[in-house]
């Protein structure tokens, strides 16, 4: 959500005739866009305006940016903590931007804009945005969230749920095809409730409609609350051939007793009864989950339900995290807090058992042939620290099931197909490793050497 919150704030930033650059020395502003879901994210975005704060010394002309989460949360303090900020927006102040800049440009005055309204208007996102060569990016469908999960901070500092009108989200998405991406993530806190309070469409109708768009191939969406996940989204999978074979599914504890101390408003049971279900209707399907460590009050008894669930689902990829107090969280004032090390230990214990799943689940398609949606070359090649053979350039795409594969390109006497972003190329995956796999497209090189697009199709 970052990420796309950070295109927003840059689309802006050009209109004023800012330009982007990677050298942050020669920057004239740096808006530091954060993130404040656990502790340590607070930590680096304060480390991150420190050192930033040094180089305002050596260059007092430099504009200093605060926005995001933390400048949310922390607001006015933030000034009193870094002297050198000149401006902390919250998540709902990015349409003003603009016009905050230029206010500190011509007064060199510092501001402080974080009001919250009760109903935000993600509507005002740019829909015209035009990328440069990326295949696969994000769609902002709702925002803010009405759970209050007790460990969570994001409905105190994003606000009550907020969905964007759905022909909004399709003029964004056509726009984006026309620059060429052709797969879009929709982003929500929990999009199984997207349109319901407004009354506009529901989920699966907005994936139905969002199917329909010519030239984009695949679709992603996350997150999905396991309470509001029902056989409607299930269906989906089946019924909409762009829709990726991935879900993510937060889980948090496999334990009753903590689930409810969470407020997740789900069982053990109910969770695994939707497993079940959607495992039946979608063969295959890729399962991710996120877990929180150390919540609370978490026994070893409980910590062990999570792990017997964990072996019950197999899931492909897990986000697990050491629970941290958050400002506001209710969670803050339970009892039973659970020491540092204790959550450390529950963390390491929960990723070897995880390590072995994921293992599993990419040594089960060696010897398939995968549709990949070639992204571009790969990054880990370009900074030199994947265990490549040989030093040629290499390719990286992704499976329907969200799976990395890397492979050679044209110019590798081994490659016989024709390789460039955005084409599914159908792929014979060779080797499994922890987090990536290994393959030989098997497609023969046209002629011509292939027209960008045409032989793409939904997969
Ligand atoms: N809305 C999504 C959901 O309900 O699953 C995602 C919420 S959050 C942006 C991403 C993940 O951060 C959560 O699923 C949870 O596992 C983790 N998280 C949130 N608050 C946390 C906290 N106080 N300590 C540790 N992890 C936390
Ligand atoms: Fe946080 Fe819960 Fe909302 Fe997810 S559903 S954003 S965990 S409050």
């Amino acid at each position: 959500m970052n990420v796309y919150d950070s295109e927003q704030i840059a689309a802006r930033l050009a209109a004023l005739g800012y330009q982007q650059t990677g050298i942050l020395e020669i920057a004239d502003l740096v808006i530091v866009n954060t993130c404040t879901i656990r502790a340590k994210a607070e930590q680096k975005a304060f480390s991150f305006l420190g050192r930033l704060a040094g180089l305002k010394m050596k260059k007092p002309g430099l504009i200093i940016g605060v926005g995001g989460c933390v400048a949310q949360q922390e607001g006015a303090k933030i000034l009193r903590r870094v002297p050198q900020v000149d401006l902390v927006f919250g998540t709902q102040a990015i349409d003003r931007l603009p016009l905050l800049i230029q206010k500190i440009g011509e007064k060199r005055c510092r501001i402080v804009d974080v009001a919250l309204t009760e109903k935000s208007s993600p509507s005002n996102a740019l829909t015209d945005r035009r990328l440069d060569g990326s295949v696969s990016t994000f769609v902002t469908i709702m925002r803010g969230c009405d759970n209050f999960c007790t460990y969570c901070v994001v409905p105190h500092v994003r606000g009550r749920e907020t969905s964007r009108h759905p022909d909004r989200i399709m003029e964004e998405i056509r726009s984006l095809v026309l620059s060429g991406v052709k797969e879009v993530t929709l982003l929500g806190q929990n999009v199984n409730s997207y349109g319901k309070k407004e009354g506009l469409c529901s989920f699966p109708e907005l994936l139905a409609r969002v199917n329909s768009i010519e030239g984009l191939l695949r679709i992603r969406f996350t997150t999905s609350h396991p309470k509001d996940f029902g056989s409607d989204l299930i269906n989906a999978f089946k019924t909409n051939e762009k829709v990726c074979n991935h879900i993510h599914l937060p889980v948090q504890s496999g334990s009753d007793r903590i689930l409810k101390r969470m407020n997740r408003k789900y069982t053990r049971e109910l969770y695994l009864d939707k497993i079940t279900k959607l495992k039946d209707t979608c063969p295959g399907i890729a399962i991710t989950s996120d877990i929180i460590v150390g919540f609370p009050g978490e026994t070893e008894a409980d910590f062990n339900e999570t792990m017997d669930l964990m072996k019950t689902v197999q899931f492909d990829g897990l986000f697990a995290f050491v629970y941290s107090d958050r400002p506001n969280a209710p969670a803050v004032q339970f009892k039973n807090k659970i020491s540092e090390e204790e959550k450390r230990k529950r963390l390491q214990t929960l990723l070897k058992l995880q390590e072995n799943f994921t293992r599993m689940k990419n040594q089960a398609l060696v010897g398939s042939v995968q549709p990949i949606l070639i992204e571009g070359i790969s990054k880990k090649q370009s900074s030199g620290n994947f265990n490549c053979p040989d030093p040629i350039v290499q390719w990286t795409g992704r499976t329907s099931t969200n799976k990395i594969v890397n492979f050679y390109g044209n110019d590798h006497p081994q490659c016989s197909a024709d390789i460039f972003p955005g084409k599914t190329v159908r792929t014979h995956i060779e080797k499994a490793y922890a987090h990536s796999l290994w393959g030989k497209p098997v497609e023969v090189k046209s002629a011509t050497g292939g027209l960008k697009g045409e032989e793409s199709y939904a997969a």
